[in-house]
């Protein structure tokens, strides 16, 4: 009887997994807590409906969806999920009710305490392991209440062996549960990702194909529009001269944005050529002065001298431009933004941080993704390309964020074999 309803048990813990990996083909359902958390609920109370009732308690493996969807889905789902499973409880039967409550209640929050940590882990093998953890917590937690029971109903003196023998057996089924199941969405999560980068991929492909063709159509007359309106200026005067001004400003700025189209449809690096990367910060901060002090943001520099690179100067250039005027844009009135040079593990590093506004975790995850701005008239193109270009230059880039307090970029470049003998010298 007792193996009938665990399999049964065992099956319906699998179903919501089945149910999320089918979805999630079609949407992203990390952002769907409510329907994750209502599908698990259903299964936490399927497993309660199939329990094994025995020393007046319901054994089940309630728990395992239980602790998945606080784990993957949020305290909300999680919330969700233990209301179901509550209500289903009282309607099923007033037997023990208050002694489930009170399991139900703390295993909801041991999960709940440990979702900031894993939450932060990356390796799948101990997010997996924080789930386990979990499992033997919900163990504990039903083997605690299960001998308070007992003490205040007097009835733990009989098959204590038998008792003991099936407590374990059963918190080893749970806990491989827990583990397959965590298994089984750390592999769906990575499936997704996959099917993410496969598209961003594939878009990014088309997108350039079609930049290609295109920048060099419009730049051409981009060129000459320029060319003229910098002939006639000289001529005008008073309100035609500013809107010429005007003009000129813009079609500096869509000159930009074409070769950013372009640096994301060849991201090869071109002529490399031997630099000094401090000199080239300061190129930087010397083109990006004006812009900063319009918006009342101060750049303030720390750099090594001698931290030399080969690599394709305009490409560079493109990429940091972008970050720091992004950190300058994140800055606001009265923001700084500190731009650091130093030798880290043999690589040339550069820190750019700024005290500005911070990106919360969900938009460190899309930074990088083609037009993803939160700006009014951004492009969304500056990240994207600067990703492209520093990783086609056997480089790295990182971001660290809090929103509210500030974000730092941390770009790791190989370093060119003069900077180690600058340095021994
Ligand atoms: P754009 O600057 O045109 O919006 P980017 O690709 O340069 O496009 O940046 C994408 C988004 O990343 C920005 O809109 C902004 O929300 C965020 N971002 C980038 N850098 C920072 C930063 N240093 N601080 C805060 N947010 C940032
Ligand atoms: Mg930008």
């Amino acid at each position: 009887m007792l193996v009938d309803k665990l399999l049964v048990n065992i099956f319906l813990v699998f179903v919501p997994l089945l149910v999320y990996s089918a979805l999630s083909d079609h949407r992203h359902m990390k952002h769907a807590p409510l329907l994750m958390g209502g599908v698990l609920g259903v299964s936490s109370v399927l497993c309660i409906v199939f329990s094994y009732i025995w020393y007046g308690l319901y054994w089940d493996l309630r728990y395992v969806p239980l602790i998945l969807s606080v784990l993957y889905f949020g305290p909300k789902a999680g919330l969700l999920n233990i209301t179901v499973m509550v209500l289903a409880r009282m309607y099923i039967g007033p037997e023990s009710v208050d002694v489930g409550l009170l399991s139900m209640i703390f295993c909801y929050l041991g999960p709940l305490l440990a979702r900031k940590k894993f939450v932060q882990l990356k390796g799948m093998f101990f997010r997996v392991g924080i789930n386990m953890l979990m499992s033997i917590w919900a163990s504990m937690v039903m083997l605690s209440i299960l001998f308070i029971h007992s003490w205040v109903n007097g009835s733990l003196d009989k098959d204590e062996i038998e008792l003991i023998k099936i407590i374990i057996g059963f918190g080893v089924i749970q806990f491989l549960s827990v583990g397959a199941s965590s298994f089984w969405m750390e592999f769906s999560l990575e499936r997704e990702e996959m099917r993410r980068k496969i598209r961003q991929a594939e878009r990014i492909n088309t997108l350039g194909e079609l930049a290609a063709s295109m920048a060099h159509e419009v730049r051409n007359p981009l060129t000459v529009v320029k060319g003229f309106l910098q002939m006639v200026q000289p001529e005008l005067e008073g309100k035609n001269r500013r809107y010429i001004a005007l003009a000129l400003a813009e079609t500096d700025r869509a000159e930009r944005i074409i070769s950013d189209y372009l640096s994301l449809s060849r991201p090869q690096i071109g002529q490399t050529e031997l630099m000094d990367l401090s000199g080239m910060v300061q190129q930087i901060v010397l083109l990006l002065n004006p812009m900063a002090t319009k918006q009342g943001v101060r750049l303030y520099t720390e750099l090594k001298n001698e931290i030399y690179v080969y690599t394709d100067r305009n490409q560079l250039l493109q990429a940091l431009v972008h970050v720091t005027k992004n950190a300058i844009e994140a800055a606001e009135d009265g923001g700084r933004v500190y731009i650091t040079l130093i030798i880290h593990e043999e690589k040339a590093c550069l820190s750019i941080r700024d005290n500005g506004k911070g990106m919360s975790r969900e938009h460190l995850d899309r930074l990088g993704t083609l037009f993803f701005s939160t700006k009014e008239v951004g492009t969304g193109l500056g990240t994207a390309v600067s990703f492209r270009i520093i990783e086609a230059m056997n480089g790295s880039i990182r971001y660290e964020s809090e929103p509210g307090v500030g974000t730092e970029v941390i770009i790791l470049l190989p370093l060119a074999q003069e900077s180690l003998l600058a340095a021994e010298g």
